[in-house]
């Protein structure tokens, strides 16, 4: 295999796996500290922010979760609260209502299933209401250091497809093309460096293509 030294600058003809490589490296030299955007304090409360965060920001996320994790402490509080109530407690996110069934019940099964803790596989994860590969992936990377897969957010199907490392559209086979090119170690962290690049530089509306460390190794830099 080429060293990554000789194949910088050529893009063009470099395979994809090799390609893969060298955008990890420039963007951990760009993004040096990752970290989950979501606040929580164990993993039952990151699984709170994960199945609340989708189509709402982490920011407001975190702003609902500020007040939430102070009124429910733990796994217990969510199981006795009252569904109406919580409802309430988290209205100012999208899709509320069905979120906040689904906390109250993966909650319950976590007790009854899990004894009372969040469980470390895939497959007990996604058997949890409201967990589906996404969430999972987060859960078992930044709760417990683990990685079975790659979470696919809005921001990592975007530069998969705009830096060509796939064609599809749909988030599962977009984590399988992405996990037969990325060695295994670089799981978790691919997603926050996607994302952290997303935020700041391939935004959705308007790529700063100009200003950015993978422009020639990027085969949408001219779109
Ligand atoms: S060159 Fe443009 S499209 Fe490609 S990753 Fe950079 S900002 Fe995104």
């Amino acid at each position: 295999m080429k060293k990554l030294q000789e194949i910088e600058g050529n893009g063009g003809t470099m395979d994809k796996k090799n390609r893969m490589l060298l955008i990890i490296k420039r963007l951990r030299r760009e993004y040096p500290v990752l970290r989950s955007a979501l606040n929580f304090r164990y993993p039952f409360e990151l699984l709170v922010a994960t199945i609340l965060s989708a189509q709402t920001t982490d920011a407001h996320v975190n702003k609902v979760t500020e007040r939430l994790f102070v009124k429910y402490r733990k796994l217990d509080d969510y199981i006795a609260a009252s569904p109406e109530e919580f409802i309430q407690d988290v209205r100012s996110v999208n899709f509320f209502n069905n979120k906040a069934k689904n906390i109250l019940a993966a909650a319950r099964m976590i007790k009854e299933t899990y004894g009372g803790r969040v469980p470390q596989s895939m497959e007990e994860l996604v058997s949890l209401p409201g967990v589906a590969r996404k969430t999972a992936n987060i859960i078992l990377y930044n709760a417990f250091g683990m990685t079975e897969g790659i979470a696919i957010d809005t921001h990592v199907k975007r530069l998969a497809n705009r830096l060509g490392l796939t064609l599809h559209d749909d988030p599962v086979k977009i984590e399988h093309d992405l996990m037969a090119i990325t060695p295994k170690k670089e799981w978790g962290d691919l997603t926050h460096l996607l994302i952290a690049h997303g935020r700041a530089v391939c935004q959705a509306r308007r790529p700063e293509h100009q200003k950015c460390i993978l422009a020639n190794i990027c085969p949408s830099r001219n779109s």
